[in-house]
């Protein structure tokens, strides 16, 4: 029987500052099965890096539940966690975030300190630095790598412990257009060639459409969750409001007909 990689109820995350608080998450559930292809959109701010980072077990939920593929998270201990994230996470960032005084090679080998031993993890990283096609620049540092190779390096890294997940938060951000196709040319074969799951957090229309599903967010809830093939999928990539919402808007009309009869009430009650 297959069970879902994620599976998250009623997540919340609030940040406190000062006497204020954000509720970065505010109550999302969402489930994953293995081998989806997801992306999550919204706005600047409205919970995505915070939503991958509960997902990720790089944060805490204030409250909620979270299983990641099938080991309860939400009252794990703080080495318990790291072990989780270790074993089943795969991050990539939108900074690359390698380690500028290793070379691509030790930063693909750099999770193995993480996880459990693997006698084997040096072949395993040269074999994934070949299949993001940069054996030729293995032993190269970060900044002798163009963005794109740099990009291709956190990849390799992020599989090297074999996640359960890939999580990438906005991949393609510090790319130009060649490297980005590039780059999602290889998620995608890491999805239908190898069955990978993988969650892309992205602002690209271009990028959530090459997935299988889009989640929007907004004020850390979700606004819309929609498949490829459902009626909202192409409305869901041009970021337009709910499906039904935008049905029961038809236009402004509706909206501006309803307008005008309340300020044509309020004129009406407030005249002597
Ligand atoms: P996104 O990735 O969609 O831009 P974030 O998840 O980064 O959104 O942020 C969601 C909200 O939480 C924002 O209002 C942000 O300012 C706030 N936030 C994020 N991280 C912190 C933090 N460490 N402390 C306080 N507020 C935070
Ligand atoms: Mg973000």
């Amino acid at each position: 029987m297959t069970h879902p990689i994620i599976l998250a109820r009623d997540l919340h995350k609030v940040y406190r500052r000062g006497s204020s608080e954000v509720r970065a998450v505010d109550g999302i559930s969402l489930t994953v099965m293995p081998g989806e292809f997801l992306a999550i959109m919204g706005r600047s701010g409205s919970g995505k890096t915070t939503l991958l980072d509960l997902v990720g077990c790089l944060l805490r939920p204030t409250s909620g539940e979270l299983v990641l593929d099938g080991e309860p998270v939400s009252g794990a201990p703080d080495a318990k966690l790291a072990a989780i994230r270790a074993a089943k996470v795969g991050f990539v960032f939108q900074e690359f975030n390698l380690i500028p005084t290793l070379n691509a090679l030790e930063n693909v080998m750099l999770p193995l300190r993480y996880g459990p031993r693997r006698p084997n993890g040096r072949a395993e990283a040269i074999e994934l630095i070949g299949r993001v096609g940069l054996t030729e620049r293995a032993h190269h540092r970060p900044a002798e790598l163009s963005g794109g190779e740099q990009q291709r390096v956190a990849i390799a890294r992020a599989l090297i412990n074999r996640p359960a997940v890939i999580l990438a938060d906005e991949p393609t951000g510090e790319l130009d257009s060649t490297s980005s196709a590039a780059l999602l040319a290889m998620l995608r074969g890491l999805n239908a060639e190898r069955g990978m799951t993988i969650i892309v957090v992205t602002h690209d229309p271009g990028v959530a459409g090459a997935t299988d599903r889009v989640v929007r967010l907004s004020d850390g809830r979700v606004l819309s969750d929609v498949r490829r093939g459902d009626p909202g999928w192409a409305a869901a990539l041009r970021g337009e409001p709910r499906v039904g919402a935008a049905a029961e808007g038809s236009g402004g009309a509706r909206r501006a007909w309803a307008r005008l009869g309340e300020l044509l009430e309020r004129r009406r009650v407030s005249r002597p």
